[in-house]
């Protein structure tokens, strides 16, 4: 089944284009990492992918409906920021809460499952914290738990390790690859860092210049002649 389905998507900024007729696919329980150097397109890519930028051309089909245009909190897809953009002034277990809340959800339930996947992530006991007093690991599980609590079927990561130290790097990529396998959905992850792409994904697409020029299993793609 396939989960997500991007074909020709472009996207200019003036005279650069930042994403040159990707097409790509993503079926679900399966995690693509896009590779590739900076300023190469990805988080343009995945802003598309998300909704919050328009493509140029192109169509965007998670979970099988065209979605190309639609808001992004129509869209069934959870998004984890690069700087995590947690909201300063709320709790921990608040910034998980509030887009249930937006969504709807009554407020109990919508704290019952904000506990629910702090808890997934290790953080329960942090759920009263201002995000402010917790270190870049914990702000970046929070991150993850906002992301995850509405059950998306498309997860969706700008660089989740990128601003870490090396060794929480390492401790986060065992917890996000055992993460990943329980969760029912389609992983989509941005990064610069092959060992990271290599550690996480099923399947990696190299991304250059704007263009995808090599796609297949991770095994494949990194092996050695
Ligand atoms: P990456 O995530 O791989 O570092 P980006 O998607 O951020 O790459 O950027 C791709 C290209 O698009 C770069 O040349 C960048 O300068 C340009 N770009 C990205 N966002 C904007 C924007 N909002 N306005 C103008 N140019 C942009
Ligand atoms: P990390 O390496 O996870 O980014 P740090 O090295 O900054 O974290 O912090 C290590 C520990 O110190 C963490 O487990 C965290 O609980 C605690 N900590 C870090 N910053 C703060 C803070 N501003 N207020 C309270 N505790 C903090």
């Amino acid at each position: 089944e396939v989960q997500l389905s991007v074909q020709g998507l472009w996207k200019r900024y003036g005279a650069v284009a930042a994403v040159q007729d990707v097409s790509l696919q993503l079926p679900l329980g399966q995690t693509l990492a896009l590779l590739g150097p900076s300023g190469c397109g990805k988080s343009t890519l995945l802003r598309v992918i998300a909704g919050l930028e328009r493509p140029d051309a192109g169509t965007v089909r998670p979970g099988g409906q065209d979605l190309t245009h639609a808001p992004p909190e129509q869209r069934g897809v959870g998004l984890v920021f690069q700087d995590y953009a947690l909201f300063p002034h709320l709790s921990v277990l608040d910034n998980v809460a509030y887009g249930l809340r937006r969504r709807g959800l009554p407020g109990p339930q919508a704290r019952a499952r904000a506990h629910e996947t702090l808890e997934q992530v290790g953080l329960g006991t942090l759920a009263g914290r201002r995000t402010t007093e917790l270190s870049g690991g914990q702000q970046q599980r929070v991150a993850l738990a906002r992301a995850l609590a509405p059950q998306p079927q498309l997860l969706l990561l700008d660089e989740p390790l990128s601003n870490l130290d090396e060794q929480l790097r390492s401790t986060l990529r065992s917890e996000l690859r055992e993460l990943f396998a329980q969760l029912n959905t389609a992983v989509l992850l941005v990064t610069h860092d092959q060992r990271e792409a290599q550690a996480l994904a099923d399947t990696v697409a190299l991304m250059r210049a704007g263009a995808l020029v090599q796609t297949g299993p991770v095994a494949e793609v990194f092996e050695r002649p």
